[in-house]
C-alpha cells in the first residue's frame, strides 16, 4: 500500500514490549528476538500499532 505510507520503527525507542504484534489484525508485525519487523505486504496502515505503541516508537512514512 505505497500510496498510504508504510509503518516505521524507531529502533533506539523501540522496547521490544510486543504491544503492536499483538493489535495487528494482519499479522504484520512480528517480533524476532529483539527485532520488530513489520511486513509491508500485509500492513494496510490501519495504525493501530501506532497510537498503542507505550514508546511511540511507530509512525507513519509516505
Ligand atoms: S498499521 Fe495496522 S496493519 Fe499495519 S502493522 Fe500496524 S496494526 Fe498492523
Ligand atoms: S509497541 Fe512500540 S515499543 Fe512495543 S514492540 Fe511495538 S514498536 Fe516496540
Amino acid at each position: 500500500m505505497p500510496d498510504r505510507g508504510r509503518i516505521v520503527v524507531d529502533r533506539f525507542k523501540c522496547a521490544y514490549c510486543g504491544a503492536c504484534v499483538s493489535v495487528c489484525k494482519n499479522n504484520a508485525n512480528e517480533l524476532v528476538e529483539t527485532f520488530l519487523t513489520i511486513d509491508d505486504s500485509k500492513c494496510n496502515c490501519c495504525m493501530l500499532c501506532v497510537k498503542v505503541c507505550p514508546m511511540g516508537a511507530l509512525s507513519v512514512k509516505s
